[in-house]
């Protein structure tokens, strides 16, 4: 089966290249999965969050879920998972 192609900020690059990225209401990335794991945002939001109850949650605070190629992932997400972002977390100092 060859590659699935998808369209990213104007450039064309394979799926498998790519990562879905959960992000909240404040930006901050809080799941990540490979690109080739769901076609579409809407197949990408049912895996991380498989409720739907939860995800009109979600979808009503802000979350979306973003298609990123490997750089963007790099800048944009990374530090999220690594805890070295600027974004507000919940609760913290
Ligand atoms: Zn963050």
């Amino acid at each position: 089966m060859p590659d699935l192609m998808v369209n990213l900020g104007g450039r064309t690059v394979p799926l498998k290249d790519c990562f879905w990225v959960l992000f909240n209401g404040d930006g901050c990335a809080e799941g990540s999965q490979l690109g080739r794991c769901a076609v579409d945002e809407e197949q990408a939001h049912k895996r991380f969050t498989p409720r739907q109850r939860d995800r009109d949650r979600e979808i009503r605070q802000g979350y979306r879920v973003e298609l990123v190629d490997r750089g963007q992932w790099r800048r944009e997400a990374e530090p999220c998972f690594m805890g070295r972002c600027q974004h507000e977390k919940g609760g913290a100092e």
